[in-house]
């Protein structure tokens, strides 16, 4: 099949797959719109610019900035081999998703490489959890700014996770968050800046969250999140990674990068527990967690 230069630009416009093309100095020249709606950036906004220029900055699951020299496009520019990795971008509004990105070179018609191309797709369970929201809206269970689950829906939540381990021994672990000195971005940027910052860590707790997690606001800046049939390493593993990718976030704010950090208490469920007990529990070892310094984890039984 021959194409004309005006499908081939139609086409890959109406991909479903995001999808952006770099000169070899790394410069963005294209920008599709599936890429402006999952990256929240416009083409007009990137095109021209480094990828590594606050845009995308994927990191891996550890947390580690694939920027510096460790750039897979950047490597597939220079040694034309396709890579695929999972990696978490940075979102225009501050928050980090999970994509899956392939990479390949591009060539022009005489072979010599020009480029590279990326295409990403999210990884994270968003269709679910549109629907959640639906559901939720029309329960009055969701919170209006942040559109995680409410202090209400929390309780009740807690509540069904207490049968179901007594019932048929399912546990369940609780992480207890709070935003370390948040009082601070509230003063030095004002209050509705303060409200896009705790939009985008409810955002990062919804698209790292897997499935059958549930990740709500308590109030304030404090959030709690159910972490179903775990065992306690794991409820360790995955609140010392949430508040990595938290910690790795950011909002650009006037040229300037707004970050905030995040202090945890973790607690596994109990025999005799109820939703105020376990709350509570979890509740002081965050407070635990403040005394040390912040920006960490602690875990009690
Ligand atoms: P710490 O590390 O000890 O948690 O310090 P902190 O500054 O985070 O804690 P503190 O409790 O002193 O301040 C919390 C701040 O959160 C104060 C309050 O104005 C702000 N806040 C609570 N709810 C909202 C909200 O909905 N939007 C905004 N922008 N700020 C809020
Ligand atoms: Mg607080
Ligand atoms: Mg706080």
């Amino acid at each position: 099949m021959n194409l004309d230069g005006n499908s081939c630009v139609r086409i890959i416009e109406s991909l479903h797959d995001a999808l952006y093309f770099v000169n070899r100095d790394g410069i963005i020249t294209y920008w599709n719109k599936a890429a402006e709606h999952i990256s929240g950036f416009k083409a007009i906004e990137v095109v021209g610019k480094s990828c590594s220029d606050n845009i995308l900055t994927h990191i891996d699951s550890e947390g580690n900035s694939l920027c510096n020299g460790r750039c897979p496009l950047t490597a597939t520019i220079a040694d034309e081999v396709p890579r695929e990795a999972e990696v978490y971008m940075h979102h225009k509004k501050g928050h980090r998703i999970p994509v899956s990105i392939r990479v390949s070179s591009v060539a022009d018609t005489n072979g010599q490489v020009i480029g590279g191309m990326e295409l990403f797709t999210e990884i994270s369970s968003k269709g679910a959890n549109e629907l959640r929201i639906k559901e939720l809206e029309q329960l009055a269970l969701l919170d209006p700014l942040t559109q995680l689950a409410n202090r209400n829906y929390i309780n009740k939540e807690i509540q069904s996770r207490l049968e179901e381990q007594k019932r048929f021994n399912v546990p369940f672990g609780i992480l207890f968050i709070d935003i370390d000195h948040f009082k601070n971005i509230n003063d030095l940027y004002g209050h509705d800046i303060g409200d896009n910052v705790l939009k985008f860590v409810a955002d990062t707790f919804v698209s790292s969250a897997r499935p059958f997690d549930t990740y709500g606001r308590w109030g304030g800046e404090e959030f709690v999140g159910i972490i179903r049939n775990v065992k306690s390493q794991d409820l360790e593993l995955i609140g010392n990674r949430l508040r990595m990718l938290i910690e790795e976030s950011y909002l650009v704010h006037e040229d300037e990068k707004l970050q905030v950090k995040i202090s945890i208490g973790a607690t596994m469920v109990h025999q005799n527990d109820t939703v105020d007990s376990l709350i509570k529990r979890a509740d002081a070892l965050l407070y635990q967690s403040k005394a040390s310094g912040r920006n960490c984890l602690t875990i009690g039984g």
